[in-house]
């Protein structure tokens, strides 16, 4: 009798274990079958470190205190839970909030990772950082804090993205980056990742690389995530206090997975909050024409880790397609692969067009530009919000603000 109420309560205990996905991976980086550390063997001593090094910082008061106070005094945190209440009754269904990163400095959430991982290097007694960039956000970011911090920094970037992307090449610069232009393949943001980990592999010593988003080998996908964790502490704590309960449903555009893993975390074990994360469906589900890696995609290992990514049938990572860059990428962060397969969190996409009218719409209703990307994420919220109840409630990550694309998004509009 006692033995089997034991053997109930290990079982049940088991149970629960399964249902709560783990909120850490295992010691070699792996989220389940996806994640991992596919890298060259120079590589393994200096991501371990790296990884010895964090689990040090993480436990460190004194380090967990110096990035409150710059995510605070520097960067703007809390940012505000705001009530969209003119857009929500237009759509007169659920009640739907904004998590307003774009009102962070520089604009995105990116430099919650950025300054977390700075304060890092400087600990390693790293003094010159690398980074890799596609519509030169995550770059900026980076660019700032170095300055911030009296880094030496190198940013990596796709000679097409320099030309499309020209305000955000002037911003590094002026912030003292040198910006390295990618001439390799499409000279977008996956040859300047790899181009990046060159540099890193024969500079480890002295460098730094502060990965833009919830991918690459471990330990990185655990590391930013945990960077950008504090959009969903606050969320859930401002959620708890504006309304005194949880929301039903979290949305956020995926790109690498950085802005919605960091909401989507906290969360986790809330049962009753469903959270969907939008990818980028530019002109529809066809080859080559979207960046929606769980819409056909394939398990692949790219840049370090393995995951669902865009490849044709001998294994070639296919041309990708999105009106947004920071949602332009084959690969899929592996934590999200893992969480898609537990069935915890459902992944859909959004199309340009659908896109540049939430974009269009945010703007005119609430007075709110969101970035491109972010319009994906609000143009999901767009459709599904009027088929649901008054009382639900909605939280949807505004990932960054849509300065960055005025030009693009007016000559779209007018066509
Ligand atoms: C880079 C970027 C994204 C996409 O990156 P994730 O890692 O998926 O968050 C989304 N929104 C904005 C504003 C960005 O700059």
């Amino acid at each position: 009798m006692l033995v089997s109420a034991f053997d109930f309560l290990a079982a049940l205990g088991t149970l629960m274990q399964m249902k709560a996905p783990p909120s850490a991976p295992d010691s070699t980086g792996h989220f389940g079958r996806f994640g991992g550390m596919f890298v060259p063997e120079t590589l393994m001593a200096p991501l371990n470190e790296l990884s010895d090094e964090y689990e040090r910082a993480r436990g460190d008061g004194e380090f967990q205190r110096e990035l409150d106070g710059l995510l605070s005094d520097y960067c703007g945190r809390p940012t505000p839970l705001y009530h969209a209440e003119r857009w929500s009754k237009l759509m007169g269904g659920a009640k739907v909030y904004l998590k307003r990163e774009d009102l962070l400095h520089t604009g995105a959430h990116k430099i919650n990772n950025a300054i977390g991982q700075a304060l890092l290097a400087r600990r390693l007694g790293k003094r010159r950082i690398i980074a890799e960039t596609g519509a030169g956000q995550h770059g900026v970011a980076t660019a700032t804090v170095c300055a911030r911090f009296g880094l030496d920094c190198t940013v990596y970037m796709g000679k097409v993205d320099m030309e499309r992307q020209a305000p955000n090449v002037r911003r590094m610069e002026l912030l003292g980056a040198r910006v390295v232009p990618v001439t390799a393949g499409q000279a977008t943001l996956k040859e300047a990742v790899s181009e990046a980990m060159r540099d890193w592999t024969a500079s480890v010593e002295t460098t730094h690389y502060i990965i833009g988003s919830a991918l690459g080998s471990h330990p990185f996908p655990m590391m930013v995530r945990d960077f950008h964790k504090v959009i969903g502490v606050e969320a859930r704590e401002q959620v708890l206090r504006q309304e005194g309960r949880l929301p039903s449903l979290l949305v956020a555009c995926v790109g690498g997975g950085s802005n919605a893993i960091g909401l989507f975390h906290p969360f986790l074990e809330d049962s009753d909050v469903r959270m969907v994360g939008v990818e980028a469906g530019g002109d529809g589900i066809t080859p080559k024409r979207h960046a929606a890696r769980f819409q056909g995609g394939k398990l692949g290992v790219l840049q370090g880790t393995k995951t669902w990514l865009l490849a044709d049938d001998d294994g070639q990572i296919d041309l990708t397609h999105s009106v947004s860059a920071g949602l332009d990428y084959a690969a899929v962060g592996p934590e999200h692969a893992f969480l898609q397969e537990l069935g915890r969190v459902e992944y859909t996409y959004a199309t340009d067009s659908a896109a540049l009218t939430a974009f269009q719409q945010l703007s005119q209703i609430e007075g709110i530009i969101p970035a491109l990307e972010s319009a994906h994420a609000v143009a999901y919220v767009a459709e599904v919000a009027p088929k649901l109840p008054t009382e639900d409630i909605i939280i949807v990550n505004l990932s960054g603000r849509g300065d960055k694309d005025m030009d693009q998004a007016c000559r779209l509009l007018q066509e």
